[in-house]
């Protein structure tokens, strides 16, 4: 079956028309538009609208000077700070393309993206700039240079003009974003995003969340068409507020968190640290609209007191993605804020950020445990996970593909990983999942995580959903034992819920009373934490090292 749009929001079209502009631009319109209203804020300090688009446009013009423009990259090695946005914005102002690197990335695999992406400059911060010793990047800005070859970041761009530099793009060709992620195979390659597909996606998400269209501005620049009254905003806050922890280095932060924000007038508060008391007390001060984040982020918040405790009550919308959101949990979020909307998505670098959303305007829509409907333009299908193109019925699992105008132009320098993985403008994703009658597509598994055991697929995610749904049970994952004999044999790794000791056997009985005896967890460890990785998702791969 093969799925396009069914739920749109009111009102709106069922395609959209997405204006020639490139990434940039969306900046420009939000500091015409939403002014000295304050963008971001971390801490006792923040940038409002105008600020950043100044700021990103002398960050521009002096990399410009420095011979950085169309047809260069710049890779932004940060934690999400104030300079983020202007780096980014300025990066693409310049006509440069822009590559994220994960702060917290080894020096040996920084310095093999940074070469592989042909970095011209690399933007860092003083506790991670040694991570750089291994790399070769003609300029290093830092904001406190403690080397000769280093350069100060806001000394850089001070002095430099204010006005937008022409750079000359050709949205459809020139990429805006060259991203690195594991994508289905593990290896990590860059996914190569036009200024087209990061405007499309932002576009699709920002007018699927707020109802509006976009249109251009007066400057010919892409906005949307909010109507909503400009004096019940809060005071110099944006349209909504939101506090982000996503990291800005992953889709799901540039586009979800920093675009979309930036496209829809809204301010982002920033945190250095997941800390949930302290998040709480933010949301409650600073009245929040909008919570969205992986599901570890509401895993902690709702093992956090104060969370059960204040009033949140300005919360409208609560947003997860990046990995699968529990039932149980859904339903203890629903409870705890019975007039927000809780909505899921789903997508992977590969399509810019996402592909579906729950329908959350239509209340009594949302499934629980599926991940929505296909955005705007985006059709959906699943197909045989051993090959072939030809969809399945529904309700059957296969292979999540997806085609849409977000969908990457292919992987950097590799055309053989690229022709595997775009099959005529089918983006493979690597996950099984399926589509029900109604058109919801529900992520099953990814099929690397997929356990055989005698010739049976065994999905761990059913197991941790069983697992997480014990009272007994905080956090669960399960991976393949390989054994010579039978395949693979489902071991999870469980961490036991605040107050509660129960045993590996009690808990062992109770999941295995539930499934066939081939699904049947063979081995239970209990652990301090799961590991995750800084955008959210289980890091499989460092169990399975467990077991050997
Ligand atoms: P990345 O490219 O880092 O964004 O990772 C993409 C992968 O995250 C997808 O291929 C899925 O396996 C997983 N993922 C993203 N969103 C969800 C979701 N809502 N539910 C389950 N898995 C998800």
């Amino acid at each position: 079956m093969t799925i396009t749009t069914q739920w749109y929001p009111p009102g709106l079209p069922t395609s959209l028309t997405y204006p020639d502009a490139p990434v940039g631009s969306i900046l420009a319109a939000a500091a015409a538009r939403y002014g000295d209203r304050i963008a971001f804020l971390h801490g006792e300090d923040h940038l409002t609208f105008a600020d950043t688009w100044r700021a990103a446009c002398r960050f521009a013009n002096a990399l410009r000077e420095h011979g950085i423009g169309r047809g260069s990259t710049v890779a932004l090695h940060l934690p999400n700070c104030l300079a983020y946005p202007v780096a980014y914005y300025g990066t693409l102002l310049s006509g440069a393309t822009f590559s994220p690197a994960n702060p917290l990335l080894p020096p040996h695999d920084l310095a093999a993206q940074l070469a592989d992406c042909e970095a011209a400059a690399v933007v860092t911060f003083g506790p991670v700039a040694g991570a750089l010793a291994q790399a070769d990047v003609p300029l290093v800005l830092v904001d406190r240079p403690t080397t000769d070859d280093q350069t100060d970041f806001a000394a850089f761009h001070r002095d430099a003009p204010e006005t937008p530099p022409d750079a000359g793009l050709d949205v459809h060709t020139d990429l805006a974003h060259l991203a690195y992620t594991g994508g289905t195979t593990g290896r990590s390659k860059g996914v190569r995003l036009p200024h087209r597909n990061v405007v499309v996606n932002t576009l699709q998400y920002a007018c699927w969340g707020t109802g509006s269209v976009p249109v251009l501005d007066d400057a010919g620049h892409p906005t949307l068409d909010q109507t909503g009254p400009a004096d019940e905003w809060p005071v110099r806050l944006g349209t909504g507020i939101g506090i982000n922890l996503t990291p800005w280095f992953h889709a799901m932060g540039t586009i979800g968190a920093l675009n979309v924000a930036v496209a829809t007038g809204g301010t982002v508060v920033l945190h250095d640290l997941f800390d949930p008391p302290a998040y709480v007390a933010d949301a409650e001060r600073l009245r929040v609209t909008s919570m969205s984040g992986a599901p570890a982020l509401f895993a902690a918040l709702l093992a956090c007191p104060q969370f059960h405790t204040a009033d949140l009550s300005s919360v409208r919308t609560v947003t997860s993605g990046a990995a699968p959101l529990a039932r149980e949990m859904i339903n203890a979020l629903q409870r705890r804020l019975p007039d927000a909307v809780i909505a899921e998505g789903y997508g992977l670098t590969e399509v810019t950020m996402g592909a579906t959303l729950s329908p959350s305007w239509r209340s009594g829509t949302r499934k629980v445990g599926s991940v929505g409907v296909p955005i705007f333009d985006t059709e959906v299908k699943v197909v045989p996970p051993e090959g072939g193109e030809e969809p399945l019925p529904p309700d059957t699992p296969g292979e999540v593909c997806i085609r849409g105008p977000q969908v990457m132009t292919g992987y950097h320098n590799r055309p053989e990983e690229t022709a595997a993985t775009l099959v005529d403008g089918w983006l493979h994703t690597g996950d099984i999942g399926t589509i029900d009658d109604d058109g919801y597509l529900s992520i099953v598994d990814r099929k690397k995580d997929m356990l055989i055991y005698k010739g049976y697929n065994v999905y761990p995610r059913e197991l941790e959903e069983l697992l997480v749904a014990l009272p007994e049970v905080a956090a669960a994952a399960v991976v393949g034992r390989r054994t010579a004999e039978v395949g693979e044999l489902p071991v999870a790794f469980v961490v036991r819920a605040q107050g509660h000791d129960v045993t590996a056997e009690e808990l062992l009985e109770r999941v295995n009373g539930q499934v066939v005896p081939y699904k049947r967890v063979r081995e239970l460890r209990f652990v301090e934490q799961i590991p995750m990785s800084a955008a959210g998702k289980v890091l499989k791969r460092e169990l399975r090292e467990q077991l050997t």
